[in-house]
């Protein structure tokens, strides 16, 4: 383990009764665990998921089998296509506001928290236009608005 990694697990709390470990630093505005490593900025949970199980495509995303966003259990993580993970998403009801996952309708309306996230990703150069629609379930028209600022809520 290196430096960074040490680093990374006294930031992450011991097992709680079902057995979260919880990310103790700071979080996005949607309560996932902030974390820069090696100078990009991610999730605490995806960090947690790479560090323990190795480099995983950017198309996958890291999801939690615990529904705690803070979450940094490896044994409660696993890597999904966006497509698995917003059906899990609308299975538990936790769909939001956003109706549309179509790609092709690219109406989907993003909660606040959400738009800064994605605008700090893209900022942070941590995918193309592509992949972080993808990611977060939006068009790529709907993105590209988003990150020149033009659209702040509706598609
Ligand atoms: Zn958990």
């Amino acid at each position: 383990m290196d430096r960074r990694e040490e680093l990374f697990w006294k930031k992450v709390a011991a097992p709680d009764e079902r057995g979260c470990r919880k990310w103790l630093n700071e979080l996005t505005s949607t309560g996932y665990g902030k974390v820069t490593y090696k100078g990009y900025r991610t999730t605490a949970h995806r960090m947690a998921y790479i560090l323990t199980n190795g480099p995983i495509h950017a198309d996958l995303v890291v999801m939690h089998d615990c529904d705690v966003r803070s979450c940094c259990n490896p044994d409660h993580l696993k890597a999904v296509t966006q497509k698995v993970n917003l059906a899990d998403m609308r299975a538990k009801g936790r769909a939001g506001d956003c109706r549309n996952f179509g790609e092709k309708h690219g109406r989907c309306k993003l909660p606040t928290g959400k738009l800064d996230e994605v605008k700090a990703k893209y900022a942070a150069k941590q995918g193309s236009q592509t992949a972080l629609a993808k990611e977060f379930g939006i068009s790529q028209t709907h993105l590209s608005r988003i990150v020149r600022g033009v659209s702040r809520v509706q598609g």
